[in-house]
């Protein structure tokens, strides 16, 4: 790169960290009201309302129901190449409604859901880092398009296939994703622990009957779920171990007199790469039809969502690497810390406070291990695409729990969201500045990743998002949690508004 070209950079750079720090407030405001919003997969009606007013009212051109998912979207800005995806995923997790900033268990809705995960954090990130860049590339007349979407449904796995499908991702050139953690670390080709699956469910039907009076004129749908789970949980001992699987009986009949005529029960298969999720979802399959063959019921499925396994691209991760070394962990005060060790002590975790120092750039193990699914593996896999998880939550907490929730509206998560948003805008700099960063993640994405793997969608024409979950449960919950809805214009901060002062370690 030339001296001046390398000047230019570190100019620009510096003034977009300047641009996100002057933008601290928005980070804080919109994470809160998000996280006060609480909404559950498909259900993101909310969050999706604000933020794309927020980037409405900055001229981003908003184009909503992507896919066919009335929660989703996606806003445009800018012309010409190039053509850059921002996402951050939005939804909650069930039951994990709790008060932020305080180090016990007390939700704000009893039994509602709730932001823990910390999902809430990452529209923060990625909606002022793109602000920060649209003002710079306004001064300096920079070419460029930003295109910011968001992951609904991710916990369902139900929304970035879909989108994939739908082609909007076509003619995009990278794409930044962003995800709440408690490293500042970013990696290319397949995470450890990571996995790509299929969420599945399978419905028997059968006959009803009087339970007692008339027993052998049923067959019995519920008996059936029974079969197959105890099935699957037999031929899982010879899986790989990588595999990881999980089911949750959504339908298991109305009351014990009557013989269930209907059963559902619902799976995650999971494994490490594209031919065992196949394989795995076939022995499935066939374990489901063996367990209607059983008990004369017929089986149905219905495919509710998929996502390929990662891999990050590596021209891409290693500058962002550089960027988030530039950006710095965030500096915590003794009660940041104190308050992490008090939330890590409350749920088993080791008690070693936030991390301090920022993470090495990871690369892909020789022999990786199962774990978690995100369906960015389905984005992965059509446009290179890099992950960059931002310090904003407690190490050491048991993920999917209230108690991830805890940290999400306090100075930890604001400072991490900071912290994340500058190395992102950073990353926007380099990748509007230097073609060439462009042309090897297209490289190494067409020429190694495509290159070495089959990639099987699984995702069939008839597959179609399922929009309709969560619908009663947030129904039921909304009336009560609408009280907590955080009003920014009339307190400074979530915690403000709930009278929670920070940090607080005990019950008084
Ligand atoms: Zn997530």
């Amino acid at each position: 790169m030339e001296i001046q070209t390398e000047a230019q950079l570190d100019k620009f750079k510096a003034a977009v960290a300047a641009g996100v720090e002057a933008q601290r407030k928005l980070a804080q405001v919109v994470n809160d009201t998000v996280f006060s919003f609480g909404e559950l997969a498909y259900q993101e009606f909310e969050s999706s309302k604000y933020l794309t007013s927020i980037l409405e009212k900055n001229n981003f051109t908003v184009e909503r129901g992507i896919a066919g998912i009335p929660t989703a979207w996606v806003a445009r800005w800018g012309s010409g190449r190039p053509l850059i995806g921002l996402g951050s995923d939005l939804d909650c997790i069930p039951k994990a409604s709790q008060k932020p900033g305080i180090a016990f268990r007390e939700p704000l809705v009893k039994d509602a859901p709730g932001h823990g995960e910390g999902h809430n954090s990452g529209h923060a990130v990625v909606i002022v880092a793109a602000l920060a860049v649209k003002e710079l590339m306004e001064r300096e007349n920079l070419p460029g398009t930003l295109m910011i979407w968001p992951g609904v449904a991710e916990e369902l796995l139900g929304g970035k296939a879909f989108f994939v499908r739908e082609g909007l991702f076509n003619g995009v050139d990278v794409v930044l994703h962003t995800h709440v953690h408690d490293q500042f670390a970013t990696e290319w080709g397949s995470p450890n622990r990571s996995t790509g699956m299929v969420s599945v469910e399978y419905t028997f039907e059968g006959e009803a009957a009087h339970a007692a009076s008339a027993p052998e004129r049923g067959r019995n749908a519920l008996r059936a779920v029974e079969l197959m789970n105890a099935g699957w949980d037999s031929r899982r001992e010879h899986l790989r171990p990588e595999q990881r699987s999980h089911y949750v009986i959504t339908n298991g009949g109305d009351q014990p007199n009557v013989v269930p005529a209907l059963a559902s029960v619902w799976y995650y298969v999971r494994e490490t790469d594209f031919a065992n999720i196949k394989k795995n979802f076939e022995i499935a399959n066939k374990i489901a039809a063996a367990a209607a063959s059983m008990t004369d019921t017929k089986v149905t499925r219905k495919l509710i969502g998929t996502a390929a396994p990662r891999h990050f691209n590596k021209a891409l991760a290693e500058a962002l690497q550089s960027n988030i070394v530039k950006a710095g962990m965030p500096a915590w005060t003794n009660d940041e810390q104190t308050f992490a060790k008090a939330v890590q002590h409350l749920t088993g975790g080791k008690e070693d406070g936030l991390r301090t120092e920022t993470s090495e750039l990871q690369s892909p193990p020789p022999k990786p291990e199962g774990g978690s699914s995100d369906d960015i593996g389905d984005v992965c896999w059509s446009v290179p695409t890099v992950l960059m998880r931002y310090p904003a939550n407690i190490p050491n907490l048991p993920g999917h729990h209230w108690a991830n929730a805890i940290a999400m509206a306090t100075p930890i998560a604001h400072k991490g969201i900071v912290a994340g948003s500058k190395a992102l805008a950073m990353m926007l700099v380099d990748l509007l500045l230097r073609p060439e960063l462009i042309a090897s993640a297209k490289d190494y994405f067409t020429n190694v990743q495509l290159h070495n793997t089959a990639v099987i969608k699984f995702l069939e024409p008839a597959d179609q998002p399922q929009t309709h979950l969560n619908s009663d449960i947030m129904a039921r919950f909304r009336p009560e949690m609408r009280k907590f809805y955080y009003d920014a214009s009339r307190y400074d901060t979530y915690l403000e508004q709930l009278g929670i002062t920070f940090p607080t370690l005990t019950k008084v």
